[in-house]
């Protein structure tokens, strides 16, 4: 196998001390790093400060809502491993929720962050349309004779990547125009659960050029069975309930868009390595899973840790922000790294004051209808109304160029599409 699985050099055998606890992979990966190349830090924080650069340019750029079709790999070796659809419809909704600030407890972000904490204008949906071009429900089902996939710490290679391949017991990615997720029981090594593990973007910058090579059949994400959704029934498979709130695919998905942990992954340079990131504040090491706000390791900016971030570690309900500029790295790397994945989106019309007035919906939060008007001709438009999971929950045709839309939904957040000028906007029913 080992021609498919991609090789990152993790030669080296001297075990150091990872905590025991539940972990996503980067910090194995990167300790091996880290160890190997003595110019790994200093390079990493010249990449850094280049990466923020573009990141800022890049803030400008878009105020795009774009749509991330995902496609789950269910890959089980028993029946309580292959989860049921609403868990994977479930995590949809907790992944648009966290990356559109609206999370239920966006509210808890303590004051002296609020200033910083930021909607990624980023959604998820289940794909519709698997490569070859049939209707699919986003999740695809392969039964496995592999008890688990590990990482093993003794490899040169990324085994856990076997999960990725037919051939290997598990099922192959649909390619870089889906956020392809592999669900599957990832074996404890001894080291601690591995929950997730995701590549960053080939080519984000402030990677250091580890990822740089990562083949497409490869790239996505991996989680563990248990850490699906806030909805599971096998949550407790692993002993902890701290990760039930379906959060650790928030945090991986944010590595994927190539987010660093917010301490900089500093196993030996403490406060003085960076994420990258200037709104995030110092940090020495992971928040360790406990919630302890009143965490402030590094005197030398005037704010604690920032432990409710989702790039931390930390307790599903404690974690409940991203920052502005951990939003402009993401969005620049979609952009820009990785935009198979939006090409051929709907133009959103929420923000983009240009063309505003080109789609109004009003009264916004509605209740039993919603009134679009638009300069451009609605009469014979279709339209469809999509829920946070990206349900089509309405749809229809419209008479006039003034049109009502008869309401029937429960209370919360939903988008509008008119389907051939391929237009869209978010409203709320209250
Ligand atoms: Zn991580």
């Amino acid at each position: 196998m080992k021609r498919l699985l991609s090789t990152l050099c993790l030669m080296s055998l001297a075990l150091l001390n990872w905590a025991q606890h539940e972990t996503c992979a980067h910090d194995i990966v990167l300790q091996r790093m880290a160890e190997k190349s003595p110019q790994f830090m200093g390079a990493m924080q010249a990449q850094l400060a280049h990466s923020v650069k573009g990141a800022r340019a890049a803030q400008n750029k878009s105020n795009t809502v774009y749509q991330i079709p995902v496609v789950f790999h269910v890959v089980y070796n028993t029946p309580e491993q292959n989860l049921p659809d609403e868990v994977f419809e479930n995590q949809i909704e907790i992944l648009t929720q966290d990356y559109r600030r609206l999370n239920s407890n966006a509210s808890e972000t303590r004051a002296i962050f609020a200033n910083v904490a930021a909607d990624a204008e980023i959604e998820f949906v289940l794909a519709s349309t698997d490569p070859q071009g049939n209707p699919t429900n986003g999740i695809v089902r392969v039964e496995t004779e592999e008890t688990g996939f590990d990482l093993d710490l003794f490899s040169t290679d990324i085994t856990l990547d076997e999960v990725k391949f037919t051939e290997s017991g598990g099922a192959d990615s649909w390619g870089n125009e889906y956020l392809n997720i592999w669900v599957c029981n990832i074996e404890d090594t001894g080291f601690g659960q591995i929950l997730g593990f995701a590549y960053p973007p080939n080519g984000a910058a402030n990677w250091e050029g580890f990822f740089d090579f990562i083949d497409e059949d490869v790239d996505g994400v991996v989680v563990h069975y248990t850490a699906v959704g806030s909805n599971n029934p096998q949550a407790d498979d692993d002993g902890v309930a701290f990760n039930n709130g379906g959060r650790t695919l928030t945090h991986e998905v944010g590595h994927f868009l190539g987010l660093r942990h917010i301490w900089g992954d500093a196993f030996f340079n403490g406060c003085t390595t960076d994420d990258g990131i200037a709104d995030t504040p110092d940090a020495a090491n992971g928040a360790n899973y406990n919630c302890d706000f009143s965490l402030d390791e590094c005197t030398d900016d005037e704010l604690p840790n920032m432990i409710e971030n989702y790039m931390d570690y930390n307790q599903d309900d404690c974690i409940n922000m991203f920052t502005a500029e951990q939003v402009a790295v993401m969005r620049f790397n979609l952009e820009n790294l990785r935009p198979e994945l939006i090409d051929g989106q709907f133009v959103n019309v929420n923000e983009t004051v240009s063309i505003q007035n080109e789609l109004n919906l009003f009264p916004n939060p509605a209740r039993s209808f919603l009134r679009i008007s638009s300069n451009i001709n609605l009469k014979s438009q279709t339209y469809m109304i999509r829920d946070l999971s990206g349900r089509a929950v309405a749809q229809g045709n419209f008479d006039s160029s003034q049109a009502e839309v008869p309401l029937n939904l429960h209370a919360g957040y939903y988008v509008l599409e008119l389907t051939e000028v391929k237009m869209r906007k978010a409203f709320i029913v209250e």
